[in-house]
């Protein structure tokens, strides 16, 4: 990595594990769309046999993840959580996981509906403060799991800190990088060992592809990772990784313009007379914004607000009636989405968990893209009106 000439974030994005096509010359990464590779003699091949095991199109764009982490070993999978999937593999029954309680509601059904059933033990704390971790810390206890900033409250956690606290007890980190995008924040540097993202959110950047990534630094931890993605078989096809290379190659400028549209929005929302609370952690008064602004570039492209009133017929009807925004699950595309989190992303994590981790029934998410601020601004303002 130290003498290679990639060394800005858009020329990694761009370049990094990309060679012209051996065969052509193509200068884009071919859709290797085969299952299968002929060999001369039994076990005498080019390196690749079977596409569960390796795909060109996929090892450009692992290769490319690890990059644009500032990481060694990129994972890509087919989804975000068949990628949390596969690193839940690496424990033991009997082992134990802390979690940051606010947090993506598969992640919380993955880990409660079906991990506890095979012998592992969550705790959900709240991470602003350390001595919460510390608490239910264990001599089993050998994975915390950190979101942030968290879905969809937009609380910012201290990842250097938890990094810290991690390593002095030889317990992994492993950090859902989704929100901010490795343009915004890179776990691995402050000390994460693991990073996890939903590609199919800001990495992919466009709507039009489910994935998920895990990028690691630890030549052992890799190893049993790429074995288990192997083993478990949930890799991404060809043609989706073409996508996720394509979209990478303009996440800077992308992110760049999610940040300063949320920057408008989240101001002018906050100067709304029916508008209660705005969660945005660029506001100098949101409790993660010394935080934020020490391990992320900028504050990103999710807003969560509520009217006043705390109504959750009031919060349907805002939903339903946007004409820019579109209302939908998911966040991280071009295009700006609305989500009442309650009874959509996170319908899945009983409501008096929602509660309180402080995600109320009448609470609306933004994913602020990337269309011309003021059209998403007069959007909002018909919406509240
Ligand atoms: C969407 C999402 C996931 C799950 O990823 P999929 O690609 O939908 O499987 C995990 N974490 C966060 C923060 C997400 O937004």
């Amino acid at each position: 990595m130290n003498n290679s000439p990639y060394k800005g974030f858009g020329t990694r994005a761009i370049h990094a594990g990309l060679e012209p096509d051996p065969g052509t010359g193509a200068v884009m990464t071919p859709i290797y769309q085969t299952s299968t590779y002929a060999q001369e003699a039994p076990g005498k091949h080019k390196g690749y046999e079977y596409s569960r095991t390796h795909n060109p199109t996929r090892k450009a764009l692992e290769a490319n993840l690890a990059a644009i982490e500032g990481g060694k070993y990129g994972l890509a999978f087919a989804s975000g959580l068949a990628a949390i999937d596969t690193l839940l593999k690496t424990l033991n029954p009997g082992d134990e996981v802390i979690s940051t309680n606010d947090l993506y509601g598969g992640t919380y059904r993955l880990f409660v509906r079906v991990y506890e059933k095979f012998g592992l033990r969550f705790h959900f704390v709240p991470m602003q403060q350390l001595a919460t971790i510390e608490e239910k810390i264990t001599e089993k206890t050998r994975l915390i799991w950190v979101e942030t900033p968290t879905n969809p409250m937009l609380n910012v956690i201290d990842i250097e800190a938890v990094a810290q606290l991690a390593k002095s007890k030889g317990i992994l980190l492993a950090v859902d990088n989704t929100f901010a995008s490795p343009y915004l924040q890179q776990p691995l540097k402050l000390g994460a060992d693991i990073v996890m993202h939903s590609a199919t959110k800001y990495i992919g950047g466009h709507s039009d592809l489910v994935m998920g990534a895990l990028v690691v630094n630890d030549d052992a931890l890799a190893e049993q990772l790429y074995f288990l993605q192997n083993a478990a078989g949930a890799v991404p096809g060809p043609m989706d990784c073409f996508l996720a290379l394509r979209g990478i190659k303009t996440l800077h400028v992308r992110m760049q313009r999610h940040c300063e549209n949320a920057e408008k929005v989240a101001r002018f929302l906050r100067s709304h007379p029916k508008v209660e609370k705005v969660y945005w952690p660029g506001f100098p008064d949101h409790p993660g914004h010394e935080i934020a602004k020490k391990q992320m570039r900028a504050f990103g492209g999710m807003i969560s607000f509520t009217i006043k009133g705390d109504n959750i017929e009031e919060a349907f009807r805002a939903v339903s009636s946007f004409k820019v925004f579109t209302l939908a699950e998911s966040l991280g595309g071009v295009e700006s989405l609305a989500g009442h989190p309650a009874t959509m992303t996170h319908a899945s994590i009983p409501r008096e968990e929602r509660l309180k981790a402080g995600l109320s029934d009448s609470l609306i998410r933004l994913s602020v893209g990337l269309e011309d601020a003021d059209d998403l601004i007069n959007d909002l303002k018909q919406v509240l009106q």
